[in-house]
């Protein structure tokens, strides 16, 4: 039980990462806050999570979403002692088929948000607290197609190390995590057939010393050690999981 009597927001907590997330974080003893957009799955997922989740519906590129999602975990469970800012969006386009509304969009939903999310929780956050920021190879591998993606992820990348230098003082850590490519709903919607998504995953396994893409609870599993009392003297840190990976097909 790692995290006994502690509550966690964890943004995107409907879908992929963010709900193995909150799955592995109410086994050890959580309490969870996840937020999401999408009415069916977070319904899906509160059902899956029972009652130590709280589900609050919210668009994190709206000015007070945020600001909501923290009240409403301090409101139901007293304190906030772990965020997982992890929801974000895709955005494979090449230089010539992005246009600036598609551009600000990945950045406002994966760099922007993530911003405000921290700027939201941290006057609430104790010594001792965590934040975990969920960031992704594209950061640093020069993947071609994805430019407001890898500038996004990049982003997270600097931030996390000045957010650290900022809450250190206050005895609050801040990490990062850096998936490769996942098996999650953001992934599946990469292909539109079964045989699509094979040969994909075939294409990019080969770029993949393990031999295979990850899965949810793997990314999950590193983020739960960062938010443990485990990684206390761990800041301004990332754990890169990816199987090793060394580019994209
Ligand atoms: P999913 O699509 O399963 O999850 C994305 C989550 O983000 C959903 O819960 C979605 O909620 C939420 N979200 C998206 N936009 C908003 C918004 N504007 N406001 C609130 N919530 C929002 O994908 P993953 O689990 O794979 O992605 C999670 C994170 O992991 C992302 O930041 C992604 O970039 C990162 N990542 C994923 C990799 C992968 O291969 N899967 C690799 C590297 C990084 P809703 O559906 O309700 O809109």
């Amino acid at each position: 039980m790692r995290l006994q009597n502690k509550t966690a927001l964890i943004t995107g907590g409907n879908s992929g990462i963010g709900l193995a997330t909150a799955e592995r974080f109410i086994e050890e003893g959580a309490r969870v806050v996840i937020t999401g957009r999408n009415q069916r799955t977070l319904d899906a997922a509160a059902e899956k999570l029972g009652p130590n989740a709280l589900v609050v519906r919210a668009d994190l590129t709206e000015d007070d979403a945020a600001e909501r999602a923290v009240a409403a975990a301090i409101e139901r469970f007293g304190t906030l002692d772990i965020v997982f800012a992890n929801a974000g969006i895709p955005g494979a386009t090449p230089v010539g088929g992005t246009d600036r509304a598609q551009f600000e969009r990945v950045i406002a939903t994966n760099l922007t948000a993530v911003f405000f999310t921290v700027q939201a929780a941290s006057p609430h956050l104790a010594a001792g607290a965590s934040i975990i920021l969920n960031g992704s190879v594209h950061q640093v591998l020069g993947i071609p197609g994805a430019s407001a993606y890898a500038a996004s992820k990049g982003g997270i990348g600097a931030m996390n190390r000045v957010l650290a230098a900022e809450l250190a003082p206050r005895g609050i850590r801040v990490n990062s995590v850096v998936p490769g490519a996942t098996r999650t709903p953001i992934w599946e919607s990469r292909a539109s057939t079964p045989e699509a998504m094979e040969q994909l995953e075939a294409a990019y396994s080969l770029a993949i010393p393990l031999g295979h893409l990850g899965a949810a609870v793997d990314i999950a599993n590193a983020v739960l050690f960062l938010a443990s009392d485990e990684a206390k003297h761990i800041t301004a840190a990332e754990i890169v999981v990816d199987g090793g990976t060394i580019g994209a097909p």
